[in-house]
């Protein structure tokens, strides 16, 4: 374990921070959908703005979505112990990295492997299925 328990604190607090943001966007993305609903009277152009708008707050709250996941995910590896280690190659994740992606779980070289769609095998990529589906 290359993490301090200070550091790993640090982690967590950050970590819950943007549980919250993240939480509250999405209430804020369905609220805002909810009030968005198009009215009978609309014309054409106004629903194909509704459309657009609808298309964002869908891409919006998928995105929060997911990095919502990504976040709970690594509360629970910090309760673990497993947090700070990548998930694909257990090598330590560069405190950078952390310090800008503290949901991250993998390694800058996993990261860019899986990017490029190189890896092998089915170990669970960056994009894990959300763990409440
Ligand atoms: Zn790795």
């Amino acid at each position: 374990m290359a993490l301090t328990q200070q550091a790993r604190n640090q982690y967590e607090t950050s970590l819950r921070q943007r549980q919250q943001e993240l939480e509250q966007g999405l209430t804020h993305t369905v609220k805002q959908a909810l009030a968005s609903a198009p009215e009978e009277t609309q014309d054409i152009g106004d629903q194909a703005v509704f459309s657009y708008q609808k298309e964002m707050l869908f891409t919006q709250g998928s995105r929060h979505h997911a990095q919502l996941s990504q976040v709970r995910k690594a509360l629970q590896r910090i309760a673990d112990g497993s947090f700070g280690l990548c998930l694909h190659c257990s090598s330590p994740i560069g405190s950078k990295r952390l310090q800008a992606l503290p949901w991250t779980s993998s390694c800058i070289d996993c990261q860019e492997r899986l990017e490029k769609g190189e890896r092998e095998g089915n170990i669970g990529g960056i994009y894990d299925t959300p763990a409440d589906a």
